[in-house]
């Protein structure tokens, strides 16, 4: 790093914290960054601080979103008996491209895993929970990628919910072990929703 000027080298190195951004790629983009254009480095700028100034978790859901209230909660048409629960809100972007699933959502902004010291209390469990008390949820869907956290945490929540007299279902592995849901294709997704089963 003492090979570039102080501000080059902060650069690289808030860029290198991104994930999948090694040493080498940060320095190919902040070299890029440093040859743009000053209008279009302000754009950039101004658009990574917008968005995370903005951008909140939804009441509902935990869904990233502008408002209260995301747009999947605030739609009068999606079936609010059925909720899809996911690690990410990246995960729900792929899901809908399903175009298929028409329930709600809940996001829980991560799995459970002790080896990182990462507790049902860390992540929104609580307030799933909390979205059964209106009546209106009859079955909740475990869309938890499909790795040894993902499993462990769809397991956790299906043994709080059983016995609140909620179904709950698994989606199905087609879904290769160890794979990210953001990865899969519509049809794979589709049918791994399609033959879902009870846990
Ligand atoms: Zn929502």
């Amino acid at each position: 790093m003492e090979y570039y000027a102080l501000p080059i080298a902060k650069l690289i190195e808030q860029l290198s914290k991104l994930p999948g951004i090694g040493k080498k790629t940060a320095q190919r983009l902040a070299f890029y960054i440093l040859e743009m254009d000053p209008l279009e480095v302000e754009k950039l700028a101004l658009s990574i601080k917008e968005a995370k100034e903005k951008i909140h978790y939804c009441k509902i859901c935990c869904n990233l979103t502008e408002s209260d209230i995301c747009h999947i909660c605030s739609d009068d048409k999606r079936d609010k008996s059925i909720i899809c629960v996911v690690e990410g809100a990246k995960d729900i972007v792929a899901m809908e491209k399903t175009k298929e699933y028409k329930g709600l959502y809940h996001v829980l902004h991560g799995v459970i895993s002790p080896m990182d010291n990462i507790g049902p209390n860390e992540i929104k469990v609580k307030e799933l929970l909390n979205r059964r008390q209106n009546g209106q949820v009859k079955e909740v869907i475990l869309a938890t990628n499909p790795t040894v956290e993902g499993e462990a945490t769809a397991l956790y929540i299906s043994k709080l919910l059983k016995p609140l007299g909620v179904k709950t279902t698994r989606i199905a592995h087609g879904i290769p072990v160890g794979g990210d849901l953001e990865y899969f294709d519509e049809v794979t997704l589709s049918k791994a929703m399609e033959n879902r089963r009870e846990i």
